[in-house]
């Protein structure tokens, strides 16, 4: 049986008191959501915090709003319920996607948005998506709240922008006109990706104005492929384009060889899930079925 190393246990009943709880503890403390990433590291003993902030009970980070011109959603919300969303299929497709290849129901039924963002694994579906939609990410602290690019968040494997005492409160993605698709492969059902791609289309009069490609595996800088989304602007949202824009991905990315696969094909996964996640995304802003 693995057990985890002792730790104390907090269950914070507010934002302000988990940030006073993490302040309390100092930099050997670590905040619990679903649990699902953080307690098998911690029997595994690749984590041993010496204090625990829960903080479940905190129902103010648990809300899907649409705040003004943005959806913004609780860092607490669980991936359930992001996929149950009709606000996020209507307007995100790209986040549906993802959701329902994320692991089965049981994890998504615990497991939370901001989680899955703050443990910053390569392999995590959402920080892809939410890079491809150039999410806005909403942190709280001793200091007071402050806003971080979602491209400035991800500092590398496991590590974020977060300071010490930060709480990730809220992620929020302008409601605009645009269309999106995620595409993954995995080995069997639940299963984390081999590799997966996230696309984003602004499209006007027939011409790319914004485009966003986030990659799930492969070793992507922050994410996302930058100079396949640089081709891609200006551009017509055809075939031609897309292919080369995966052609471009496919050379961006730097996966590496493990149970999954080699690096040549994880490379040429890459390359023709963003292709086919383009097209999804282009045929969903003619309102076709992707
Ligand atoms: C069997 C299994 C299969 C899985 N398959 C997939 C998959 O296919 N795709 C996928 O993307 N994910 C997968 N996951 C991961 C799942 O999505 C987790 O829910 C997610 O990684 C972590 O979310 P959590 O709420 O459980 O976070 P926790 O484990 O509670 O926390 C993770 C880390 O984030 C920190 N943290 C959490 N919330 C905050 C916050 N608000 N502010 C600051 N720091 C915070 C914690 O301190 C910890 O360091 C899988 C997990 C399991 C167990």
């Amino acid at each position: 049986m693995q057990v985890p190393a002792a730790f104390q246990y907090e269950r914070a009943t507010s934002l302000e008191q988990a940030i006073e709880l993490l302040t309390r503890y100092g930099p050997e403390a670590r905040v619990v959501a679903g649990g699902h990433s953080l307690l098998p590291m911690m029997k595994l003993r690749l984590a041993q915090p010496e204090a625990l902030i829960d903080i479940n009970d905190l129902g103010e980070l648990a809300l899907i709003r649409v705040d003004g011109h943005d959806l913004a959603v609780g860092a607490m919300v669980r991936h359930a319920e992001l996929l149950a969303s009709p606000v996020v299929g209507e307007h995100f497709p790209i986040l549906r996607d993802a959701e329902r290849v994320i692991a089965d129901p049981l994890v998504r039924n615990r497991g939370t948005v901001g989680g899955s963002l703050c443990q910053a694994d390569p392999s995590e579906d959402l920080s892809a998506a939410f890079s491809a939609l150039r999410a806005t990410l909403v942190a709280q602290g001793p200091g007071g709240r402050r806003t971080i690019g979602i491209r400035e968040f991800f500092l590398g494997p496991y590590e974020t922008a977060l300071n010490e005492a930060e709480l990730l409160v809220e992620i929020r993605v302008p409601i605009r006109s645009h269309a999106s698709a995620y595409r993954k492969v995995e080995r069997r059902v639940g299963d984390w990706a081999v590799v997966a791609a996230g696309a984003v289309l602004e499209i006007s009069d027939g011409v790319i104005t914004e485009a966003g490609i986030g990659l799930t595996a492969v070793g992507a800088r922050r994410f996302v492929a930058e100079q396949a989304e640089d081709f891609l602007r200006g551009g017509r949202p055809d075939d031609e384009g897309f292919a080369e824009a995966g052609r471009i991905a496919a050379q961006e990315c730097r996966p590496t060889a493990d149970q999954r696969g080699p690096v040549d094909y994880k490379r040429h996964l890459a390359g023709e899930l963003t292709t086919r996640a383009l097209r999804a995304a282009a045929a969903r802003a003619q309102g076709q079925e992707a």
